[in-house]
C-alpha cells in the first residue's frame, strides 16, 4: 500500500529542507525525497558551500603571498587548485552531518531516489537496486533546484571544458582560464582563479558587470578585478569553441579568438524539472526549466507548490530557505511572505553586498535622495585588519532621512550589510540614517563605517541647504 503524507517534498536543498522542518514543527506528516547521495542539495555539494569554501581557502593563499608577516615567516606560496579543493571539501561533510541531524531530529521521513509525478497526489520514487515506491500526499512541494545550463554547441565532455559543477572535480591547476558568463558565479570564480594566480579572461555578454548592482559598486568590482589582472571583456557574444590536447579556443562574435588552458562556462542555469513528469499533472516548465508560481508559491495545480531555484529569481540559498518555510505557512493557513527582495551577497574579492534601491532606481523613480559614503581605509578597523579596500554607501531620503539603499564592497561586506538592513526594516521614523549618528557602536568595528557614511551624507545635506538659503 502507498505511504500517505500531509506534505511530500521533492528535493532536500535549502528550500526542501526548510519546508520539511517547518512542516515537522507543525506536526504534519512529512517526507522529503532527494536523488543525491548525501543530504544538503546542490547548495551543499555544488553551489554555495563549495564555492564559498574555495574562496575562503584562496583568501588564505592570497594572504600567504601578500601579508608581510607571512612573507617574513617564509611560508610556501605555491598552492595548487587540488590543494585548494581539498581544503574546501572539509566543510561539506560537516554540512551534510548538520542537515542530516536536523531532518532526523525532527523525524522527517527521508527517501533517496528520483521522484516523478503519477498524478496530483501520487509520486513515484525510483532509487538504486530497482527500488520503486509510490507515495501519496495531500500537498506536494517541488524544490528540485537547478543545474548549470549546457548549450549543445559546447562539448562539456572535453577535459578542458567545465561548468560550475564539474569545476569542483578539476584535478590540476591550469595557468590560464577563460570564464564565459560574468554573472555572480562567473565573477566569483574569476576572483577565485585570479587569487590562485591564474591569468583569467572574464567574458561578459552585457555592457557592465552585474548590472543589477549600484553603478558605483559594479564599477568598483570591474576596477578591482582588472587591477588584480583579470581581463574583463564586456559586450561579447559566444560564437563557438574548440578544445584539443593543447588548450581551448573561444571564438566570439566580435571576431576575437581567446585561448587558454581551460574554459569555465558559467552562462545561465536550468531548473531541474525534466525528471518530474510534469505533464502527468498538467504542469509545464518554461524554456529555462522553471515553474511558474503565484504569490503563495502555488503552481497551476492548487495542491502542488514550488520553491527555491526551480521558480527562478532570486535563486539564492538565502531566499530558498525562506521560500520553503513560507510554503508551509501557506499550507497551514498562516500569513506567508513572498520573497521579492533578498539582500545581495556576492563573494568576489572584494566582497559585495547590497540591500534596497540603487542610485539609478531612485533617480528613475524621481525620489530625492542623498548619498553618504565611508571608505574602509579611513576606519580604524580597516587599517588594523589590513583589509582596507572597500566602501559603504548609504542612500537616504533628503526630507525624511529614511534609508533607501545600502551598498557595500570590501571585506565582510555581506555581514556588514545586515546592520543597515536591520535598521531599514524598522517601522516609522526608526529607519532613518540618523540612527547611525545617535547610537554608540563598538570601536574599532566596521560598524563605524555606518556612522562615518551617515555623517558624510547628513553634512552634505546641511551644506546644500546652507548654500541654497
Ligand atoms: C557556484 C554557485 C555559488 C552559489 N553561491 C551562493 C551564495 O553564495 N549564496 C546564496 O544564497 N546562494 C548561492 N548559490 C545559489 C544556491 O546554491 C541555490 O540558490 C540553492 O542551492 C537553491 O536551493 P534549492 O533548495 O532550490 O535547491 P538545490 O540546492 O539545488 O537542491 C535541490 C535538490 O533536489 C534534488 N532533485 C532534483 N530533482 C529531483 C527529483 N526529480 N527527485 C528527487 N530529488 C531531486 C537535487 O539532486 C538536489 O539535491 C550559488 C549557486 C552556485 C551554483
Amino acid at each position: 500500500m502507498a505511504s500517505k503524507f500531509d506534505v511530500l517534498i521533492i528535493g532536500a536543498g535549502p528550500a526542501g529542507e526548510a519546508a520539511a522542518l517547518a512542516a515537522a514543527k507543525r506536526d504534519l506528516r512529512v517526507a522529503v525525497v532527494d536523488n543525491g547521495n548525501l543530504l544538503g542539495g546542490n547548495c551543499t555539494h555544488k553551489g554555495t558551500i563549495p564555492s564559498k569554501s574555495l574562496r575562503a581557502a584562496v583568501k588564505q593563499a592570497i594572504q600567504l603571498r601578500t601579508r608581510p608577516l607571512y612573507r617574513t615567516l617564509g611560508a610556501s606560496i605555491n598552492i595548487s587548485y587540488p590543494q585548494l579543493l581539498a581544503a574546501a571539501s572539509l566543510v561539506i561533510p560537516k554540512q551534510v552531518e548538520l542537515h542530516s541531524e536536523y531532518l532526523t531530529k525532527n523525524r522527517v521521513t527521508v527517501i533517496n531516489g528520483t521522484a516523478s509525478f503519477v498524478n496530483k497526489n501520487e509520486v513515484l520514487i525510483e532509487g538504486v537496486h530497482n527500488f520503486k515506491e509510490t507515495l501519496t500526499a495531500d500537498n506536494i512541494i517541488i524544490a528540485t533546484g537547478s543545474r548549470p545550463y549546457q548549450p549543445d554547441s559546447v562539448d562539456f565532455n572535453h577535459p578542458r571544458i567545465y561548468d560550475s559543477d564539474s569545476i569542483l572535480d578539476m584535478q590540476h591547476t591550469p595557468r590560464t582560464m577563460i570564464i564565459y558568463g560574468a554573472g555572480v558565479i562567473g565573477c566569483e570564480y574569476a576572483s577565485i582563479f585570479h587569487g590562485l594566480g591564474l591569468k583569467v579572461d572574464l567574458i561578459n555578454s552585457r555592457d557592465r558587470l552585474l548590472e543589477f548592482l549600484d553603478d558605483e559598486i559594479s564599477d568598483a568590482l570591474s576596477y578591482h578585478l582588472r587591477e588584480n589582472g583579470v581581463m574583463v571583456r564586456h559586450g561579447e557574444a559566444f560564437e563557438s569553441c574548440e578544445a584539443n590536447d593543447h588548450g581551448v579556443t573561444l571564438n566570439l562574435k566580435s571576431g576575437k579568438r581567446i585561448k587558454a588552458d581551460a574554459l569555465l562556462w558559467s552562462n545561465g542555469r536550468t531548473g531541474n524539472t525534466d525528471t518530474l513528469n510534469l505533464q502527468s499533472v498538467g504542469l509545464e516548465a518554461n524554456h529555462r526549466g522553471q515553474i511558474k508560481v503565484d504569490e503563495h508559491y502555488r503552481t497551476e495545480v492548487p495542491n502542488i507548490y514550488a520553491a527555491g531555484d526551480v521558480i527562478g529569481w532570486p535563486s539564492l540559498a538565502s531566499a530558498s530557505y525562506d521560500q520553503g518555510r513560507s510554503v508551509i505557512d501557506v499550507i497551514t493557513g498562516r500569513e506567508a511572505r513572498f520573497i521579492r527582495d533578498a539582500p545581495t551577497g556576492i563573494y568576489t574579492l572584494p566582497e559585495i553586498s547590497s540591500v534596497g534601491k540603487t542610485e539609478t532606481e531612485l533617480t528613475e523613480a524621481r525620489v530625492p535622495y542623498e548619498v553618504g559614503r565611508a571608505f574602509f581605509k579611513d576606519t580604524a578597523r580597516g587599517q588594523i585588519s589590513g583589509e582596507d579596500e572597500g566602501m559603504l554607501k548609504i542612500l537616504f531620503h533628503v526630507d525624511t532621512k529614511e534609508i533607501l539603499g545600502i551598498h557595500c564592497f570590501g571585506a565582510e561586506a555581506s555581514e556588514i550589510i545586515h546592520i543597515g538592513q536591520a535598521i531599514m526594516s524598522q517601522p516609522g521614523a526608526a529607519n532613518t540614517v540618523e540612527y547611525f549618528i545617535n547610537t554608540t557602536f563598538n570601536y574599532p568595528t566596521m560598524a563605524e563605517a555606518y556612522r562615518v557614511a551617515a555623517l558624510n551624507g547628513i553634512n552634505r545635506i546641511n551644506r546644500n541647504s546652507y548654500s541654497g538659503a
